[in-house]
């Protein structure tokens, strides 16, 4: 496909999944703005095959080798930074899952494109280098979650020093009015039953657990430099408020709209700019009805607590919390662990490893290992 000058040139990666498909939704709409010039997905050819036809991007690319794909498709982990620095490129939607995602969103920064980030894992693993690199040569890190898209918005460029505090809002997952007993015990089934999202496995799973607004936490420090005791969470199930910014002088700014993701992804790739037709239909305050907010239960939700301390704690404590969940997550998906256990391997991940080094690239990929190992020799009891 050839690049016309007035359109800017997109790299998906993750095409295939959640946000990737709502994402091509948005380019869809946004064929006069925005050209599709690379996409990847993980495994699934057939999928990606379908997107070469309907799309006809310059660059595909396929991470796993051992799939059969065609001969002029990239192949293997370095396709997702081949995508990312591709030359038509100047933004690209990183909607990988996982640390998976690290690589390609450092690429892409260090060649100066604008990120659109869904992939959190990579601002939680590395969120140092990966900020040291959205500033210093020329790109942009944007973030697609919806909390951060709402601060970002609620920020509109005032100054860190007016800024008294930020409130990440949760739905609080399908097991916020259960009993720690019963949540302990929860199933597979009852932990992919999201009650507002539509989204992937791990995150649907990292939503049941609140991880993934332990991850959010350390996103929204590295994203806008506030520290972590003027971060804070509150439990909202209607997913209508996506975060609030708390000023010096008291007042409160939230950013609302009815939950799709197509409005993130979007802003992510016009921002500062607003353009028509995100896809998101009116949000009607009558029809919608009460807004209620609620403390998170913290005895009920251990991984919150878990994953901010690790931010706190720094060097490669993160990156520990991070790879650990995920291996704990993929076990509890197999049906190898029990929902409680991903809690406990977690924690004791990062008691025997949260005080390794973590200044490098190096330093935090051998403590994310190390942390899946630990997992996997876990009891998980
Ligand atoms: P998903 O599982 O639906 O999709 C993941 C995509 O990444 C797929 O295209 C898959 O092919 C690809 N992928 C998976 N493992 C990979 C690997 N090892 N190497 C390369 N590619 C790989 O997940 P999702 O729900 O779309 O989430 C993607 C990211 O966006 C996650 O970081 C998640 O936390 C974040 N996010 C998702 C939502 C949502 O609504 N789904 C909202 C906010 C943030
Ligand atoms: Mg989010």
């Amino acid at each position: 496909m050839v690049t016309s000058a007035h359109r800017m040139g997109v790299a998906l990666l993750g095409a295939t999944g959640s946000i990737g498909t709502s994402a091509l939704r948005v380019l869809e709409r946004q064929r006069d703005r925005f050209a599709a010039v690379a996409l990847t997905a993980n495994g699934n050819q057939q999928a990606l095959a379908q997107l070469e036809d309907i799309w006809s991007p310059a660059y595909l690319g396929l991470v796993q080798e051992d799939v059969e794909a065609p001969a002029h498709w990239g192949r293997g982990p370095t396709s997702l930074v081949a995508a990312a620095t591709h030359p038509d490129v100047q933004v690209v939607i990183n909607a990988v899952v996982g640390a998976a995602g690290l690589d390609a969103t450092l690429a892409a920064l260090r060649a100066g494109k604008r990120v659109a980030l869904a992939n959190k894992e990579t601002l939680v693993m590395a969120g140092h280098l990966v900020t040291k690199a959205a500033t210093q040569f020329g790109g942009a890190l944007v973030p697609v979650d919806s909390e951060h898209s709402a601060i970002l918005q609620c920020l509109a460029g005032r100054r860190p020093d007016e800024v008294r505090r930020l409130v990440l809002t949760a739905s609080g997952g399908p097991f916020r009015s259960w009993s720690a007993e019963r949540i302990a015990e929860a199933t597979v089934a009852d932990a992919l039953k999201h009650p507002t999202w539509q989204m992937g496995s791990k995150i649907t799973i990292d939503s049941a657990t609140l991880a993934n607004k332990a991850l959010e936490v350390i996103e929204a420090h590295h994203l806008f430099g506030v520290p972590y005791d003027r971060i804070d969470v509150v439990v909202h199930p209607q997913s209508i408020i996506h975060s609030f910014v708390e000023f010096v002088d008291g007042s409160v700014l939230a950013q609302m709209g009815v939950p799709s993701m197509e409005l993130p992804i979007l802003y992510a790739l016009t921002w500062p700019e607003r353009v028509p037709d995100s896809g998101v239909p009116s949000y009607d305050p009558v029809a919608q009805g009460a807004l209620t907010f609620e403390a998170v239960r913290h005895d009920a939700f251990p991984m919150l607590q878990l994953g901010i301390e690790a931010g706190r704690l720094g060097g490669a404590a993160p990156a520990v919390y991070n790879a650990a969940n995920e291996a704990a997550v993929a076990r509890f998906l197999d049906g190898r662990l029990r929902f409680a256990g991903i809690a406990r391997c977690v924690a004791s991940a990062l008691e025997t490893l949260a005080d390794r080094p973590g200044h490098t690239l190096d330093e935090l990929q051998a403590a994310d290992q190390a942390a899946r190992l630990h997992v996997q020799d876990h009891p998980g009891e």
